[in-house]
Order: structure tokens, then C-alpha cells, then sequence
């Protein structure tokens, strides 16, 4: 193990380190710093989140650049705001005995004009989002000709966002013979790609196993049918009192249903996605920081800027459309030496991903159960006796003392005991007591797939009217009015959908539908096929349908997308989904 001191870092620089309690040196910059301390070099650093990149890239920097230049020499690019922010603050920190060092962040959502006044007096180094910093470039408010170093930190995750073209269009601003430095988690194909077309033979540095998560980190999944899942995210939290964790969910609408059923249930939970405004976002992460929001409920987007340790669990409550971003999702546990656990809550149809998503992180999956509900009240209670054990008493509670001992005084201890106990126990056990079991068997025929005779029907809705399927099955059982379990296998595709009911239901759901209309559009309903077989997915046209989904129109013209998103179906009223069949909450309540 080398220390700090080791690396060629200046003694400014150390003393900062010293100062922030860093001892020794992570895997990538004790690999990094000394390379790009000694060379003029583009580099591809690959390291997991949470290993220091930022220290790996920020003193080699810091250390290079001219603190008595005001001209600019260093940018760094980053994905979101969040990031942003921190990179700058570590910076700050970093050089704190740097004199006259000036770092200034570029970000959208806060004024220009005082960024670009800021920049005006002279800033070193600059950290930015893609967006803001080509829209300043444009203005002439930055002007990064003569950069040395350009730094593109989480550069899998800015392409994902699709910053490509803002990054091209940036760095064409700035010197061929600048030093490239590209820090990512990941190395799929389009990071390659920048990597051959901006940099020049670089280095390439990887810390630990390309692609595979934090070492700290364990995989749990958990089988269920997709209805369940609500319910099974419930549990998982009930069975660990002590949780703090992030639950992704794919779109901003699930991010927010999941997070506002969770707050309703009680839980100390908030959402986080792009339709929040800066402020509200902002408030969210002060309030995760803090604790007070022990379950953050987000979208891998908005997800990357979270920068908190001891996060307990991470919980797919639906797992990615990229696998590749999964490795994202649970590096968000497991930090700074901490053990994290990755849960996956799965439908059997999402099997297949498990597997994949185990090549690409080299570990398995561990199977768990959903706990059942006495199990989940046996943990609520030892953690009650825990917490009641290590609590500090209240001094101030000797003055009622004896008051208090004349209203109890009838009772021996274990009577006490027990009525403590129960006054939290009794709402868990009321709650659970009659809790069916959540699991699905692996294998076999598919509890998730009813037996009977099922017809197929094809609605011309899909995504296109922002509706995932989950939305859609809320949607054709309000029409219909049918039961929960009478709607099933409801397949999504961008401009329209198919569904299932028993062949029993088929006149009362084309009943139903008549004279029905959604943003203004009537709702096409027909029979595509009476038997859906196993596996496949009926006639052809259904499943061959499927990648037309992306070009429009597959049907005749019907699948043209209604003038509004969001929109109401007109012809009966809307009512609020009845989602949940365990409501009436145990959770725990949201101040603890
Ligand atoms: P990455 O960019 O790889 O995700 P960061 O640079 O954000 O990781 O670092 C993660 C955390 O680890 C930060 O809180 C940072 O201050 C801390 N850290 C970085 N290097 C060290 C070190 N050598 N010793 C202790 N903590 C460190
Ligand atoms: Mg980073």
C-alpha cells in the first residue's frame, strides 16, 4: 500500500488530504495520479462508482494548472447538475492551499449571468454540464481555446443521456493538443467510440474487473407476479427496520405512483425524477442526507447525482431496460468499505435478465423469499426491544415518574413488557396477520399466467399516449370494471397494446369500450386472437407487431398518437385505481 505521499503530489495538495482524513491512496489514483502527474496523455480511467475518480482526475489537475493564469486550462464534463456541484466542491477542497484558485460551476436550471460573471474573473478550471457549457460557448460567455485538459467524468452515463452531439460540438471548441482524460463506470460501445474519435492513444487504466460492481455489494432476487410487487417493496422494507435506501423504478410516472403510494402507506419515502424543479429536487436530497427520507424512489437519471454513503439496500423495484445500468443502480450501496445488498424484485417473465445481468457482474444472484408477515413482525419486535434497550432516558421524565408508577402500579413487569410492546407490535401484526404469501415457484408452468381459456384483444393505445402498462391495466379495468386479476398480460408497445381477459369476458369488454374515447381519439378495441399459447404470444400478428411498435401505424392507420399527452378517456369517469389489496397500512409511520 503506498501512501499519498508517494504519488508525486505537491505538498499543498497534501496537506488538503491530510486535512480531509484521506490515509491512503483508492486503486485508481494510486493508478492514475502518478501517470498524469508525469505525462502529457489522453487516459481511460474505468472504475466503479465510489472510488475515488474525482481525487484520481482533481489533483492531478490542480497540480498542473497555473493558479496565477486567469486563463481557463481545465474543463471537466459531467452528466447532471448533482455531480456537478460535487466534483466542483471537492475541487475547492482539494486546493484549498492553491492561492488564487478559482473553480466555477456550469450547470442548467440556475442564472447564466452569474455563472458567466463569475467565469469573467477568471476561472482555472471549470466543471460542467454538456448542455449549459454549449449554450455559454455559443454566447461567448466561455471560451475554452486554450484548455490543457478536458476531463469527461462518468462518460458511459453522459452518452446515455444523450449528450453526444453537445460534447462533439464542445470539444470542437477547444485545442487539438489538449490531454483527454475519460473516467466511466462502464466501456460499452458508444464510450469506445469516443474514445477512438477524440483522444490519442490513451492509456487505459482498469480498477478491479471491467464492468463488475462494487465487491460489497450482494444480488438478492425476489420472484412475484408483476401485480405483487408493490406489496413485495413493502415487505422488504418492513423486514429491515433500519433501511435507507434508493428504489429505481424505469419511467418518472412509476417514480412518483410508487413514491406517493409509499408516503400514503407511511413510509419515510420521496420521489426523484426530471419533472421536479431544481428546488424540489434539491430539497429531496437535503432530506435523504439527512435521514429523514429513508426510502428515495428515482429514475436512473436523476439517481446518477446521488452521492450518499451508507445507503442500506438498493431496490429494483423494476430492473432497467439496460442491463449495463444496473451496475449503476447497485453501486449506489456498498460504498466507502460498507457491505450493501442489490435486491431485485422479479415477474417470471424478467428471469431471463437475472442471467444476464450475472455475465455482466460476475456474481449470482442469490434467490430470497419475500418474507411472510410473521416474519416481518418477529424483526419489528427485536428491533423495538433493540431500540427501546439502547435508548438514552430522558431525565426530565423522573419528575412524572411517580404519577406515571400509580397508573401502572398494577401491573408486574412482563404485563408491562408486553403492553409496551404491543402498542407498536399490534399494528404489524393486525397489518400482516392475514397476509398471503407473495412468492412465485421458479420453473414450471408460470403462477403468473392464469390457465383458462384467454382471449387477446388489440387496443390502439400504447406508449405514445403515456401509458405503461401498468397505466393501461388501470385504464381497460376502469372501463371494463373487471377484477384485478381478469386483466392480464398486458404487453405495451409505442402506438398501441394487447391484453387478455377470460374468452368468458370478451363481449362485456368490447361492450364496455363502445363509444369510449381517449384524448379525443376513439379507442380502436378488437379480438386478435382467442388463445394466447404459451411462450409465444398468439398469432403472429401480435408479437411480430412488436418492433414496428417504434414506426408508427402498424394498423391501418389507427395507432396515430392523440393530440395531448396525459390525457382523460372520455365516456366514464376516471376513477383513482384501487392498486393495492393489503392497504390500510402497517409501514411505519413517517416520523420515527
Ligand atoms: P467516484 O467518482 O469514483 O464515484 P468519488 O470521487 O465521488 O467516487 O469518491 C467517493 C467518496 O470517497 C467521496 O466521498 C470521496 O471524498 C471519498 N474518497 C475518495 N478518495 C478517498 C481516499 N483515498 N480515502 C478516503 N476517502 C476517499
Ligand atoms: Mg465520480
Amino acid at each position: 500500500m503506498s501512501a499519498f505521499q508517494q504519488l508525486g503530489l505537491e505538498e499543498n495538495l497534501l496537506q488538503a488530504i491530510s486535512d480531509m482524513g484521506f490515509e491512503t491512496p483508492s486503486e485508481v489514483q494510486e493508478k492514475t495520479i502518478p501517470i498524469l502527474l508525469e505525462q502529457e496523455t489522453d487516459i481511460v480511467s474505468l472504475a466503479q462508482t465510489g472510488t475515488g475518480k474525482t481525487a484520481a482526475f482533481g489533483f492531478p489537475m490542480l497540480q498542473k494548472i497555473n493558479p496565477e493564469s486567469r486563463t481557463t486550462q481545465g474543463l471537466i464534463l459531467s452528466p447532471t447538475r448533482e455531480l456537478c456541484l460535487q466534483i466542483t466542491s471537492e475541487l475547492k477542497n482539494y486546493g484549498k492551499y492553491v492561492q488564487g484558485l478559482n473553480v466555477v460551476a456550469v450547470y442548467g436550471g440556475a442564472s447564466i449571468t452569474d455563472q458567466a460573471s463569475k467565469i469573467k474573473k477568471g476561472a482555472q478550471i471549470i466543471v460542467a454540464t454538456p448542455g449549459r457549457m454549449k449554450d455559454m460557448i455559443g454566447r461567448r460567455m466561455i471560451d475554452i481555446s486554450k484548455i490543457e485538459y478536458c476531463v469527461l467524468d462518468e462518460a458511459d452515463e453522459m452518452l446515455n443521456m444523450g449528450f453526444y452531439e453537445d460534447i462533439t460540438d464542445i470539444l470542437s471548441h477547444s485545442p487539438e493538443d489538449k490531454s483527454t482524460w475519460l473516467f466511466s463506470a462502464t466501456m460499452p460501445k458508444e464510450v469506445s467510440v469516443i474514445a477512438k474519435k477524440f483522444m490519442h492513444e490513451p492509456i487505459e487504466i482498469t480498477v478491479g474487473t471491467r464492468n463488475t460492481g462494487s465487491a460489497n455489494v450482494s444480488h438478492e432476487y425476489y420472484l412475484v407476479n408483476a401485480r405483487d410487487r408493490y406489496q413485495a417493496l413493502k415487505r422488504l422494507a418492513d423486514i429491515n427496520p433500519e433501511i435507507f435506501s434508493v428504489v429505481f423504478c424505469r419511467t418518472k410516472r412509476d417514480t412518483q405512483k410508487v413514491a406517493e403510494m409509499l408516503i400514503e402507506d407511511g413510509y419515510s419515502a420521496a420521489a426523484l425524477h426530471g419533472d421536479l424543479s431544481q428546488n424540489q429536487r434539491d430539497l429531496v436530497m437535503k432530506s435523504f442526507r439527512t435521514r429523514q427520507i429513508r426510502m428515495l424512489v428515482a429514475t436512473d437519471v436523476a439517481a446518477r447525482g446521488i452521492d450518499v454513503d451508507d445507503i442500506t439496500h438498493v431496490i429494483n423495484y423494476q430492473l432497467p431496460d439496460e442491463i449495463e445500468t444496473y451496475t449503476h443502480r447497485s453501486g449506489r450501496t456498498g460504498r466507502a468499505g460498507k457491505t450493501g445488498i442489490s435486491m431485485v424484485i422479479v415477474s417470471k417473465s424478467e428471469l431471463r435478465k437475472i442471467k444476464q445481468i450475472e455475465k455482466i457482474i460476475k456474481k449470482e444472484f442469490v434467490k430470497k423469499d419475500v418474507p411472510n408477515g410473521m416474519e416481518i413482525c418477529e424483526i419489528q419486535l427485536f428491533h423495538l426491544a433493540n431500540k427501546v434497550k439502547n435508548t438514552d432516558v430522558n431525565q426530565e421524565i423522573d419528575v412524572y415518574l411517580p404519577k406515571i408508577s400509580e397508573v401502572l402500579e398494577e401491573f408486574t413487569k412482563e404485563e408491562l413488557i408486553k403492553k409496551v410492546f404491543s402498542v407498536e407490535f399490534s399494528r404489524f401484526y393486525n397489518y400482516y396477520r392475514k397476509a398471503k404469501d407473495l412468492n412465485v415457484a421458479e420453473g414450471g408452468s408460470g403462477a403468473d399466467r392464469p390457465p383458462k381459456e384467454s382471449a387477446r384483444f388489440f387496443i390502439n393505445l400504447g406508449r405514445k399516449d403515456d401509458l405503461e402498462w401498468m397505466d393501461l391495466k388501470d385504464l381497460i379495468r376502469e372501463i371494463t370494471q373487471l377484477g384485478k386479476d381478469d386483466v392480464f398480460h398486458v404487453d405495451t408497445m409505442n402506438s398501441f397494446s394487447f391484453f387478455n381477459t377470460e374468452v368468458a369476458h370478451i363481449d362485456k369488454v368490447l361492450e364496455a369500450f363502445k363509444g369510449v374515447q381517449f384524448n379525443n381519439r376513439k379507442i380502436d378495441i378488437e379480438i386478435s386472437n382467442k388463445r394466447r399459447s404459451r411462450g409465444g404470444g398468439g398469432k403472429k400478428r401480435g408479437r411480430d407487431d412488436r418492433g414496428g411498435g417504434r414506426g408508427k401505424g402498424g394498423f391501418k392507420g389507427k395507432g396515430k398518437r392523440g393530440d395531448d399527452r396525459g390525457g382523460k378517456f372520455k365516456g366514464k369517469d376516471r376513477r383513482k385505481s384501487n392498486r393495492s389489496n393489503e392497504k390500510g397500512t402497517g409501514g411505519r409511520r413517517r416520523r420515527r
